[in-house]
């Protein structure tokens, strides 16, 4: 199938219910955020009730836009009867958590993302991360990380376990055919894409993203390598039968495995990046971090929001961590402490 035959609206966050195939629906749904104004949520027909893959950031606003989607098609929201999370991330998941008692509909999510589903509750939203920052050079910003307080409308947002774990490979039933759990971890630890083989459609949650590339370790329990993680599983769609690629934030594509390659190059070319900076004096993650721009408008780091720099330093990190890997640095660790050295 070629997604250039599947007409969509020229701007991708355009209200309503986008046909992408037969009996799949694209439906973008508005996010309280600043960077990031639209999350995609597809409908499906399962075998006895619909389908919603992450169907948005829960409130109001969010419910209206999935119930005038649906009114579209001529359905109605006590027709869901099961949601999908591809990441536990807020505009993914909270929207589906918060119907489970009102609808009855059930919510699955992949296994690995209760290390950060189980951790949630503090007053925190990153408490792993002031070790993890502090190890990387950044002191300052690990403190400021420890004394930073939940946002409001993150605090009241519903929040918790789901209804079932699913594993790698697991089959969910559809009207017709059915989709393939696949495990992606790297943009979180327990990332789940879905594949509709017999229509050709990659369901890709944040680990495939048709114009930027997704944070890694941005979570409340990470991972210790999401690079690598997120590496291997970007090679693993390689090796599967390419798709037409519906991400959660950013227009539909024809190819995954075109996108793929651009993402993999795009890691390459910043693997050699903080090589350089190695080679040219800095020692940590931290000072890489604080010598290469940010954003598209090429910010520096500590101009960046905190979340940001966080998210910025703990990317760097990972790079470095998959240029030891490679044998491109060594490092010298230490309990409180990790210092690079080009090789
Ligand atoms: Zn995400």
């Amino acid at each position: 199938m070629a997604a250039d035959s599947i007409e969509q609206p020229e701007d991708w966050t355009t209200p309503g219910a986008h046909a992408v195939a037969p009996g799949v629906h694209r439906i973008p749904l508005p996010l309280p955020l600043a960077g990031l104004s639209t999350v995609n949520a597809y409908l499906l027909e399962g075998p006895d009730g619909l389908v919603l893959i992450d169907p948005g950031w829960a409130g109001p606003a969010n419910e209206q836009a999935v119930v005038s989607a649906l009114a579209g098609l001529g359905h109605r929201l006590d027709e869901v009867r099961t949601c999908l999370a591809t990441h536990h991330h807020w505009d993914h998941y909270t929207q589906a958590f918060a119907w489970r008692e009102p609808l009855g509909a059930e919510l699955f999510i992949g296994k690995d993302e209760r290390y950060s589903i189980e951790s949630f509750g503090g007053t925190s939203r990153f408490p792993k991360h002031p070790a993890l920052l502090a190890r990387c050079g950044a002191e300052e910003l690990a403190k400021r990380v420890r004394e930073d307080d939940m946002p409001e409308h993150e605090a009241r947002t519903p929040y918790g376990p789901p209804d079932g774990w699913l594993e790698d490979g697991d089959r969910i039933p559809l009207g017709r055919g059915e989709l393939e759990v696949v495990a992606t971890p790297g943009h979180t630890r327990g990332h789940v894409v879905y594949v509709h083989t017999d229509a050709g459609l990659l369901f890709a949650g944040d680990h495939v993203l048709p114009t930027i590339t997704p944070s890694l370790g941005f979570e409340i329990a990470p991972e210790a390598t999401p690079l690598r993680s997120f590496i291997s599983s970007l090679k693993l769609l390689l090796r599967r039968p390419d798709t037409v690629l519906l991400p959660a934030h950013g227009p539909v594509r024809s190819s995954t495995h075109e996108r793929v390659r651009e993402i993999l190059d795009h890691h390459r070319e910043r693997l050699d990046e903080v090589n350089d900076l190695l080679a040219a004096g800095a020692t940590n993650a931290y000072e890489v971090a604080r010598r290469l721009p940010w954003t598209r408008h090429r910010r520096q780091l500590d101009h960046l929001q905190l979340d940001h720099q966080l998210s910025a330093v703990m990317e760097i990190e990972a790079h470095l961590d998959v240029l030891a890997l490679l044998g491109r640095v060594t490092v010298d660790e230490t309990h409180a402490a990790r210092r690079y050295r080009a090789a």
